[in-house]
């Protein structure tokens, strides 16, 4: 499991996407936090255009969590875990 915020950081024209190699003008980051996104793609260890970022995030078992200002942790954490268990039948 790997809990992580979605990052788009702009770039310089000679960019290029870690996964097909194009040029973007956009990385997108998966981290916990943007210091940590910005580290990552400093050590070349991550940095996704749109495309690969898309096919990651849909093909590699993620979910997208919205959490709200009013949200409790306790109602986060419910439908969490209900989701967890359907997404597993
Ligand atoms: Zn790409």
């Amino acid at each position: 499991m790997y809990i992580s915020k979605l990052f788009k950081i702009p770039m310089d024209d000679e960019w290029k996407c870690n996964y097909c190699h194009w040029p973007a003008d956009f990385a997108y980051v998966l981290a916990r936090t943007e210091d940590e996104a910005r580290q990552l793609l400093e050590d070349g260890d991550a940095g996704l255009c749109e495309e690969c970022i898309g096919d990651l995030i849909s093909e590699e078992g993620y979910i997208i969590i919205k959490i709200n200002d009013g949200d409790d942790i306790s109602t986060i954490a419910k439908e969490l875990l209900q989701f967890a268990i359907q997404s597993r039948k």
